[in-house]
């Protein structure tokens, strides 16, 4: 009864939506907002540290000194919190699906995979008892191998499965042509999260745990001689470390996409049989394809014919253990986290029940979120939402217009580029199916198998088809948003419309100071050093002067300068050019903010709340929505490899390059100031 009422919800929301929106009979919405009395916490703000010194401390200083991190988790702050909420709700939906799939009482084949799911997952007995038993049959198939040829076949089969691959592939849609997905084929192959962990002196520490726990997880297989095969699977992860791609080069359009025929892969990187690797993919008769890291692809194909057939052998293994290690007995388990915790820095295990939640989210995502909106997201969010991000765009269409360094006919295409940009919010419009795929309360192996298997077939299918634009590439409960690239489109899931991001209840600068800005940068994201590549109709075409191109490129250079040189980490700096485009996106999508939010006064002069200005509640609410503490591990290998700053350094790195924000707080002098034309200006 609960199910099907909960899905009759979801379908009248739709409906509302696609007319006047916002006169459902919801709950009515808090008067009061979550954090603070108007939206921003003031009690975490330090104020005996001067704005121009460190806003981040200034906003989140009282904050800093006291939060602790807890002992299962990289870091704390908003985001945390927002996250907590959220796996506390999925654990509501996910408990409800359990008891009533073990009673056989399950109304919807959705609670019935939910809950058979999670129960298989939760019967830590069968798990124990089973022991390696799963596991054995795999590595089997792995021992069976004699040529290279069945080994080729066998990392292709991986893609839909456990273990790994040394080439990636996957459908996206074609530089060249963006209605049609094409295949991707890229490095892959490192058990590490970059080649850094390889190669530098910084990361011998987290070099040595892998060697250990690669030797650890051989001795539990029963390896003839754990040291020296860990040693050897260490090496060829070195070897292949050396010809990948750095991180910053691996973003770059302009290095990253190159299409090939078939024949012309063939030729270019000949150590490898990609035909036979492809159909055993489940990629059949590819004609033509697009090669990310090329040299590295040609190398490692190279690095592969170069290999001997045990140590490939051996690295496979290695790696089904690993991806199989959290379903199996508690050693597994145990082995694994010894692993993560020497990575990351984390000193306790996740409870079973969260990890239990993660797996269902990770392989039943929108199962889950089908219910999570009809439950938690109001179509009065959906529909404020589709205001705001209409008058963040306009904002952005100011700017674009107003922007003295641009060329009229570059200011057109980035016009059209801007109002063809799809906006999607709150969940898709069309919900995933998941009726084939079989799961089984007692089978705990064999329902990821099937899963991962499910994930690669409905990936496969839209090759060489239309991009289909209502697949999203998030979850609907995700904290977080995102811009499609190619697909010209902008995406916000429910899970991030909620406090301190957006909070119907607050003041209207702390919205705009938050999910404004959020909003704002995934706009500029159409606009930053990769976006600007990108075409109206998601094409890679230059539709840049030359001159635009040169002033574009000499700000996004001075940006990626100041945040080179900011370090978060003692001895390890935040690399400018690969958190370029997050960056420029960061500071577009604060000037939007701020643009959009004024226009929202409509020229009456903005309320004083607490003494507050609007603008310095906007400043405050951004700083508050990236509130966070996180461990050094955890910013190192973020630092390595995500395009993402430290959260402290979106604020600082943005703030100073905003004149208003100098004006805000009074700022003349101090360690972030910035003479006006040292500032940046993008957008
Ligand atoms: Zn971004």
């Amino acid at each position: 009864m609960m199910k099907s009422s909960l899905l009759a919800a979801v379908s009248v929301a739709v409906l509302q939506l696609a007319g006047t929106a916002a006169q459902a009979a919801e709950a009515p919405a808090p008067t009061k907002p979550l954090y603070g009395t108007w939206g921003v916490d003031l009690s975490t703000m330090d104020k005996s540290v001067k704005p121009g010194d460190d806003f981040f401390r200034y906003v989140e200083g009282a904050w800093l000194a006291k939060a602790v991190i807890p002992a299962d988790k990289t870091s704390t702050g908003v985001g945390y919190d927002v996250f907590d909420r959220v796996e506390a709700q999925l654990k509501d939906l996910v408990d409800t699906s359990s008891r009533a799939a073990a009673a056989g009482t399950a109304q919807t084949p959705a609670a019935a995979r939910v809950g058979a799911l999670y129960n298989a997952f939760m019967d830590e007995a069968r798990v124990e008892t089973l022991d390696d038993a799963p596991l054995k049959s795999r590595l089997a198939a792995i021992a069976a191998v004699t040529d290279k040829a069945a080994f080729t076949r066998l990392m292709g089969e991986s893609n839909g499965g456990f273990g790994m691959s040394l080439i990636a592939i996957g459908p996206s849609p074609d530089p060249a042509k963006p209605e049609l997905n094409t295949l991707y084929v890229g490095q892959a192959g490192l058990g590490l999260p970059d080649r850094d962990y390889y190669l530098t002196d910084g990361f011998k520490p987290q070099r040595e745990a892998y060697l250990a726990y690669i030797t650890r997880t051989l001795t539990l297989t029963g390896d003839a001689d754990p040291a020296k095969t860990a040693a050897d699977i260490l090496a060829f992860e070195t070897h292949i470390a050396e010809v990948s791609w750095a991180a910053a080069d691996r973003r770059d359009l302009t290095k990253a996409i190159n299409p090939m025929t078939m024949a012309e892969l063939s030729a270019y990187a000949p150590g490898l049989d990609w035909t036979a690797y492809f159909e055993a993919s489940g990629v059949k008769g590819q004609a033509a394809l697009v090669v990310g890291e090329k040299s590295a692809v040609q190398k490692i194909a190279a690095l592969y014919a170069a290999t001997p057939l045990s140590t490939l052998k051996a690295w496979e293994a290695f790696h089904v253990t690993h991806d199989v290690a959290p379903y199996l007995s508690k050693r597994f388990v145990d082995n694994r986290f010894a692993f993560t915790k020497s990575l990351t820095g984390v000193t306790e295990q996740r409870p079973r029940w969260k990890r239990g939640v993660a797996l269902i989210d990770q392989t039943l995502g929108e199962d889950l979120g089908h219910e999570y909106v009809a439950r938690w997201f109001p179509p009065s969010s959906k529909a404020k939402m589709v205001d705001l991000v209409a008058n963040l765009k306009l904002a952005m269409s100011y700017r674009i217009e107003a922007a003295a360094w641009m060329a009229p006919s570059t200011k057109a295409e980035a016009l059209k580029k801007l109002s063809g940009m799809d906006v999607q919010i709150g969940y898709p419009d069309k919900w995933r199916d998941y009726a084939k795929l079989d799961i089984r309360s007692d089978d705990l192996v064999g329902d990821v198998a099937r899963s991962a298997a499910f994930e690669w077939a409905y990936q496969l299918e839209d090759l060489n088809k239309a991009v289909d634009h209502k697949k999203w590439g998030m979850t609907p409960q995700t904290v977080n948003a995102y811009n499609g690239g190619f697909e010209n489109k902008i995406v916000f899931p429910a899970g991030i419309l909620q406090p301190p991001y957006f909070d119907p209840a607050a003041d209207d600068a702390v919205n705009y100071g938050s999910i404004g800005a959020i909003i704002g940068h995934e706009i500029t994201h159409g606009f930053d050093d990769d976006g600007r590549r990108i075409d109206a109709t998601g094409k890679l075409r230059d539709w840049w002067t030359a001159a635009d191109a040169k002033q574009f490129d000499a700000q996004a250079d001075a940006l990626a300068r100041q945040y080179d040189t900011y370090e978060p980490v003692k001895g390890m700096h935040i690399n400018g050019k690969l958190t370029n485009g997050e960056n420029i996106a960061d500071l577009g999508g604060l000037l939007m903010a701020l643009d959009a939010y004024h226009a929202s006064l409509k020229g009456r002069p903005a309320p004083v709340i607490d003494g507050l200005t609007g603008d310095q509640r906007l400043f405050l609410s951004y700083g508050q929505s990236w509130q966070a503490k996180e461990r050094d591990d955890a910013l190192k290998a973020q630092m390595s490899s995500d395009p993402h700053s430290p959260d402290g350094f979106r604020v600082l790195g943005a703030t100073r390059n905003v004149d208003a924000w100098y004006t805000a707080f009074g700022i003349t002098s101090g360690t972030y100031y910035l003479a006006p034309k040292d500032r940046v200006r993008i957008w």
